[in-house]
């Protein structure tokens, strides 16, 4: 009879088993497919001196006057500097 419950047990244990892997497969199924948030979000701002847009965090940043200038490369501020 002992013997009868062991085996009960480990079948138990194996479905538990089972059923823990298909709960975490499915838990990592549902995080794949999120996109990356700097895509979604990504504003775009426009760089005065070459005409061109970039995505705001990829952007150089300076303050001018209170205002906030954008460029998309260094080269870009430094032309932008009154001389
Ligand atoms: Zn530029």
């Amino acid at each position: 009879m002992s013997f009868f419950r062991f085996v009960l047990f480990l079948f138990l244990a194996y479905v538990a088993f089972l059923f823990i892997r298909i709960y975490l497969g499915l838990k990592r199924a549902g995080r794949r497919p999120r996109p990356a948030p700097r895509q979604v979000r990504g504003e775009m701002v426009k760089d005065e001196i070459c005409n061109t847009y970039i995505a705001r965090e990829e952007a150089l940043t300076e303050v001018r006057g209170g205002v906030e200038c954008y460029f998309c490369s260094e080269e870009c501020r430094r032309r932008s500097k009154p001389s």
